[in-house]
């Protein structure tokens, strides 16, 4: 619904427990966001999510149908997480056993979750990389870094715009710096330093 007194809308059906929603988000059908929740601007929280307190969600998130995050779980700005992909918070779980401090989880600025991916428990997704469909990560990933398969390797890089750069992988870059173009325009140099952005 939409009242006077906020600029963010919460679907009818929505379970909402915090006000801490920044202007122009949208919180779609059965989702349910607990207390201690914090979510930025223009965002979309599609049908049948459920967010833990202590999330803190940035600005232009994309959040697709049936994504739980958890306690312990950071999402920057302009993240996409793809529908049903899935988070956890423990790496030791077992049933009966209290959950002291939750292990962290961190998608990094620009990120994209591939629809049905996985990302194991205090993990860090780096700046605009990309894990692919279905793929269960259990490694950090560095920025602009393509992600596939079971367990997940990284098998390229990617642009800002989310094409693949025409450029091949390295576990470790230790040559000479390279500059790579992609399709859209965009420049890069891939170092020892990782990838960074020239345009
Ligand atoms: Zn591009």
């Amino acid at each position: 619904m939409t009242d006077a007194t906020r600029d963010y809308f919460v679907h009818d059906t929505a379970l909402v427990a915090t006000d801490r929603i920044g202007a122009g988000t949208r919180i779609w059908a059965f989702c349910n966001i607990q207390r201690d929740v914090t979510i930025g601007r223009d965002c979309n929280i599609c049908d049948h999510c459920s967010i833990e307190p202590n999330v803190v969600v940035g600005d232009r998130v994309t959040v697709k149908n049936g994504v739980s995050l958890w306690d312990g779980m950071t999402i920057e700005d302009d993240v996409f997480i793809g529908p049903n992909a899935v988070f956890t918070n423990d790496v030791f779980p077992r049933s009966k056993k209290p959950l002291d401090q939750p292990d962290r989880t961190l998608l990094r600025q620009g990120a994209t979750i591939g629809a049905n991916a996985v990302v194991v428990a205090g993990r860090v997704i780096g700046r605009w990389a990309f894990i692919g469909a279905g793929a269960v990560v259990t490694r950090d990933a560095g920025d602009f870094t393509l992600w596939l398969g079971n367990p997940a390797r990284p098998v390229g890089y990617v642009c800002r715009c989310a094409r693949r750069l025409p450029v091949a992988y390295e576990d470790e870059v230790t040559g000479d710096s390279r500059s790579v173009t992609c399709e859209c325009g965009l420049e890069y140099r891939i170092d020892v330093d990782g990838v960074t952005e020239l345009s």
